[in-house]
């Protein structure tokens, strides 16, 4: 279902009127976490002053350790919503568990993220392939492209087919990033199906100085979007506090990359 020769024209996601794959370049940016009201509402304001057509932020998080902030859950879908609306931004936001996909349908979750470690979690795939929702499908941290793409025909086996790819780095020899950024996943990706792919440089880079240049050279190679982590003060977030751009460097950063979008 998601192979090229199936659409080979392309195919637009629909993000509640937002296209996703089209030619405009679509910037989701946003917290690693929600914290409190006051930073996502901090977040919102900057993520639309930036000019971002998306915000991002997780209620619920695939910490590395189990003491380590695990995210508010519900709560933190309720603050996420109520910041959003100010500027009525779509809400992006990962789903871990199959006992929360109501959940997330009753608090109107705009694009459900399945994150790089639930990239194989088949029943997780198959439940989000049944609802009407676009989902974003991390590559896994160390999925090869055919691997990724069958996590896909799960999606979208059940009907759903709003499905957005997003590489976030993939895991190598190498230590001194926090992963490698596959850019060549992306004109591969374009070749092999029809449905957006998107670039998360935070992830991949894991550094905020790194995020600029990786998030310039995903757009020249024709992603559809990017997604970013942005936080009001990012020193004191709760989570990835390396990688989060402020305010300032995201308004900055949108900037550049609106000329490249230009340019290509
Ligand atoms: C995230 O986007 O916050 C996240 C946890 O990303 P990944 O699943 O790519 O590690
Ligand atoms: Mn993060």
């Amino acid at each position: 279902i998601v192979a090229r020769d199936t659409h080979p024209q392309g195919s637009v996601v629909n993000v509640r009127g937002i296209p996703v794959g089209g030619p405009q370049v679509q910037i989701i940016g946003g917290p690693c976490s929600v914290e409190t009201q006051e930073q996502m509402n901090l977040s919102a304001d900057a993520v639309a002053a930036a000019g971002c057509s998306m915000m991002r932020g997780g209620a619920f998080k695939p910490r590395t350790s189990p003491y380590a902030f695990q995210g508010l859950g519900v709560t933190g879908l309720e603050y996420f919503q109520k910041a959003a609306k100010r500027h009525n931004l779509p809400v992006v936001t990962e789903l871990m568990d199959v006992r929360m996909l109501d959940t997330f349908m009753a608090y109107d979750v705009d694009v459900i993220q399945i994150g790089a470690r639930n990239m194989q979690n088949f029943d997780l795939l198959k439940e989000v392939g049944r609802v009407n929702k676009p989902v974003i499908l991390k590559r896994g941290l160390s999925a090869t492209i055919a691997e990724w793409l069958m996590a896909a025909e799960y999606i979208a086996a059940g009907g759903n087919h709003n499905i957005i790819f997003c590489e976030r780095g993939i895991r190598t020899f190498e230590t001194a990033y926090r992963n490698v950024l596959d850019i060549t996943a992306i004109p591969v990706l374009k070749r092999e199906t029809h449905l957006p792919v998107i670039v998360d440089p935070s992830h991949a880079g894991g550094k905020a100085w790194m995020v600029p240049a990786l998030a310039q050279a995903a757009v020249a190679a024709g992603a559809d979007g990017l997604l970013i982590e942005m936080h009001p003060s990012p020193c004191d977030a709760w989570c990835d506090a390396d990688q989060a751009l402020t305010p300032e460097e995201l308004k900055t950063l949108m900037g550049s990359l609106r000329a490249i979008a230009q340019a290509i």
